[in-house]
């Protein structure tokens, strides 16, 4: 029988602690994200929220010369396909 818990992989480890600064903290049981000051005596969580999807997410980039036709048309260009230069 093992006493411990599993370990909270996303756990996060604040190097301070956000009230007074303080450096001395430990992992709380309180929740499975809280962190105990020794300093202030305050317990506090810390939840990283950016691993989340996205609402919208945006396009795709196009691919470098998908975007360099698009560029080269937009500046009135001559997208020459071929190869062949134009005479
Ligand atoms: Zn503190």
């Amino acid at each position: 029988m093992s006493l411990r818990r599993k370990p909270n992989p996303n756990r996060n480890h604040p190097l301070y602690c956000p009230y007074c600064a303080g450096e001395t903290l430990f992992p709380n049981e309180e929740t499975e994200f809280a962190w105990f000051c020794t300093d202030c005596t305050r317990i506090f969580e810390v939840k990283y929220y950016g691993q989340d999807d996205p609402e919208q997410r945006p396009a795709p980039a196009k691919s470098t010369s998908e975007a360099l036709k698009e560029s080269l048309a937009k500046h009135g260009h001559l997208i020459n396909e071929g190869g062949d230069t134009p005479q």
